[in-house]
């Protein structure tokens, strides 16, 4: 049994994540011990047993440790089975814990079964991707990859309530021969940008949409951005931006979100300056949130594709702890993941 240590690197949510997933996929026993170490509150938060328990019941799986604040675990996984399940975050206590990242634990595990999945929790959450992110990047990017995922928001879930709730729907289509390589961005299509209030005043989504079409001008006269404002209702008060970045050969995101005393003026500016880096930086082309997260899925294609070791290129704007740390966690299980991260700037 594959024995990995949860503290290791970024020693975060994501370290159990892409194990839990490569573990259904490969049919791998894991244990983990140290989970989410380098966190404030260590363990299994209720997002990470949602993910644990989701990928155990999709893959018939035995479980030791599986419950909350359990800082190890040992899972044995049995076949995949496909069929419409239903996750929710605060199945057992209160909680805003992300709906992407419970996607992002299973999407690996449903690719190529035909399935309806809906999960419970928050969809615009710090620390997390928004579901713009899932949506609009990451599910255009599998599009490579021959894999076809619709999704429906159907409720907005902000911190600290959540009770948002998402649609997957999953096709029956496997992982196709792509390698998922992309070396150059291309030229910039086009900019779409959405800014959105829940339970709040409209003036707010126009405040935040207003000043980033400001800061983009400032620097880039005459680039042009569609920018879209919306109220909306939750189960709480947010708000947020996103930005939609369409390349020749990728879609990037960038978010930024609302809270309590931050100004309208400043989310803009989060959001703005994220995709102002990677616009500078030339070369990069996944950014720097979608590099970690199709580290599995590069993985996955080159192992089904008979490929055990031959080095490739990611290109992106920065090295991050969470790529880096998952470089490292799917080497555990697959040793000749060999991946060149190819950076100007590391954080
Ligand atoms: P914890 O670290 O507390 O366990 P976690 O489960 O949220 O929290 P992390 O290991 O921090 O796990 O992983 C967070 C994931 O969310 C990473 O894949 C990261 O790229 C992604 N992410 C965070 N912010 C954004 C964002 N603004 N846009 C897209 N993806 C994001």
């Amino acid at each position: 049994m594959i024995r990995i240590d949860g503290s290791f690197g970024e020693g975060g949510g994501q370290i159990l994540r892409t194990a839990l997933s490569l573990c259904a996929c490969l049919s791998t026993p894991f244990e983990m011990v140290n989970i989410r170490q380098n966190r404030k509150r260590p363990g299994l938060l209720p997002q990470h047993l949602t993910s644990v328990n989701a990928v155990a019941k999709i893959c018939s799986a035995e479980t030791i440790g599986a419950k909350l604040g359990s800082s190890s675990l040992i899972i044995k996984p049995n076949q995949i089975v496909a069929g419409d399940y239903e996750f929710d975050v605060a199945q057992r206590q209160g909680s805003a814990g992300a709906v992407t990242l419970v996607a992002q634990a299973i999407l690996p595990v449903l690719l190529g079964t035909k399935n309806r999945v809906i999960i419970k929790g928050g969809t615009h959450v710090p620390y997390s991707p928004p579901y713009d992110f899932l949506s609009e990047v990451l599910f255009c990017y599998l599009k490579r990859f021959g894999i076809v995922v619709k999704s429906k928001l159907i409720n907005y879930g902000f911190f600290p309530v959540g009770r948002g709730k998402i649609i997957l729907d999953f096709s029956a289509t496997p992982l196709n021969n792509s390698t998922g390589v992309v070396l150059n961005r291309g030229s910039l299509k086009k900019l779409s940008l959405v800014s959105r209030v829940c339970n709040l005043s409209l003036g707010i989504a126009e405040r935040q949409a207003s000043q980033f079409v400001k800061l983009l001008t400032t620097d880039f006269p005459g680039m042009q951005v569609e920018a879209k404002t919306e109220q909306v209702r939750a189960a709480c008060p947010g708000t947020y931006v996103f930005l939609k970045a369409e390349f020749e050969n990728i879609t990037a995101g960038f978010c930024a979100l609302g809270e309590r005393g931050k100004p309208a003026e400043q989310v803009a500016r989060e959001a703005y300056q994220e995709f102002k880096s990677y616009l500078l930086e030339k070369e990069s082309v996944y950014d720097s949130h979608l590099a970690d997260q199709i580290g599995i899925f590069l993985a996955l294609s080159r192992f089904r594709n008979g490929n055990k070791g031959e080095p490739f290129i990611i290109k992106t704007d920065k090295m991050t702890q969470h790529l880096e740390t998952n470089i490292w966690l799917i080497r555990q299980f697959l040793p000749g993941y060999q991946p060149i991260v190819k950076t100007s700037a590391t954080v």
